[in-house]
């Protein structure tokens, strides 16, 4: 398993190694936070965890560091010790430096860490998404059905008993997604209540009281803007949550992928959902334009956002528009990381953009119109 440098970016001599552990850790806790949300660990541990301790201690021997202990110890550096840390040193030009495999206030997996894989694969999380829904489009035998379901999906990642009774409640829909809901674990119960993110609408987690720090709070979008109230659930036992790989990667982006469509409908320009396209991706046809393919991702890390995407679309003769939420293309070094990581081919037909940015490469402008916008 290697974490390849894209073209381009630079690679330091000796940072391999702590890259691919870095990557073998995202893989563990993965795993183990599907099972028990990472709270408890008894002997023996599962063949993937021990592999990674052993590999752990080796590499720290052979620094001259003091290995982990235990599995506990090597989850708790990984709360601690983000991707810069000199244990590690995984390329700047790889993952941004600042980021950890598990939050210090969620304690669970990171976005980060459920993005990482090796360079233009899917990770584990990413696989379990797509299978989910390339089985789901199956069950539903039509193009409608599934374009339903998968909006069910993107709209409900947590569904209560009430909503079972609600009049907007849609039980044909619920027959085909029921098996992509699970009991929410109990990692993130608190106190007898399921906390949820007032924006995104994903599991949260903040003291009681009316104030907080900012830091003392998390919520699995990451980076909500603060203030928003989060809603307190009570009873979390007789709820169900959307499997965690499609809250990240599907429920994610499901607000920019609805601002692209109402973009799509004001501007005119047509749209279909292909068949079998993984996480969604859009045939648009502008008039006037040529056509398009629009996939909408929100992804933490933009390296391998651009990885996943020239992989996707290696060989597709038609111009490739990726749109992501404004706050992720307004992040410091994001558009440059994805615009390097693209490499010279799929530089040439991938534009990075946001909704609100779509009309300009959709629709070209009228020299007239723009000279006298220019002036007005
Ligand atoms: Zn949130």
């Amino acid at each position: 398993m290697t974490l390849q440098a894209p073209d381009g970016a630079p690679e330091r001599p000796g940072t391999h190694q702590g890259s691919n552990l870095f990557l073998a850790w995202a893989h563990v806790v993965t795993l183990l936070a599907e099972h028990d949300g990472l709270r408890s660990f008894s002997l023996p541990y599962p063949r993937e965890a021990q592999h990674a301790l052993d590999r752990t201690v080796l590499h720290c021997l052979n620094h001259g560091r003091t290995p982990p202990k235990s599995l506990p110890e090597l989850l708790s550096w990984c709360t601690l010790r983000n991707a810069s840390d000199p244990l590690f040193d995984v390329p700047h030009a790889l993952v941004t430096p600042d980021a950890r495999l598990i939050h210090p206030v969620g304690l669970m997996p990171t976005r980060t860490c459920l993005e990482l894989a090796p360079f233009g694969r899917p990770g584990r999380a990413e696989q379990d998404a797509l299978d989910s829904l390339s089985a789901l489009e199956h069950r539903c035998g039509s193009a409608d059905r599934f374009d339903r379901c998968r909006r069910f999906l993107a709209r409900r990642p947590v569904i209560s008993q009430q909503d079972r009774f609600g009049r907007a409640w849609e039980p044909v829909t619920w027959n085909k997604v029921r098996e992509l809901y699970e009991p929410v674990p109990e990692a993130l119960w608190d106190r007898g209540t399921l906390t949820l993110c007032g924006t995104c609408g994903l599991p949260a987690r903040a003291p009681r009281g009316e104030r907080h720090s900012g830091t003392d709070t998390w919520c699995e979008g990451e980076d909500c803007p603060r203030g928003i109230p989060f809603r307190r659930l009570r009873k979390p036992g007789q709820c169900l949550i959307l499997r965690r790989s499609l809250r990240v990667f599907l429920t994610l982006p499901s607000r920019t992928e609805q601002e692209v469509l109402d973009e799509l409908t004001r501007i005119g320009a047509g749209n279909t959902l292909l068949p079998d396209s993984g996480l969604g991706t859009y045939h648009v046809t502008a008039p006037g334009s040529r056509s398009w393919y629009v996939q909408v991702h929100d992804r933490w890390q933009p390296t391998l956002l651009a990885g996943r995407v020239s992989e996707s679309f290696a060989g597709a003769v038609d111009p490739v528009l990726v749109v992501v939420p404004r706050r992720a293309a307004d992040r410091a070094g994001y558009r440059a990381a994805f615009e390097t990581a693209l490499g010279e081919e799929s530089r040439a037909r991938v534009t990075l953009t946001t909704s609100d940015d779509l009309e300009r490469h959709l629709r070209p402008q009228d020299p007239t119109r723009e000279a006298e916008e220019e002036h007005a």
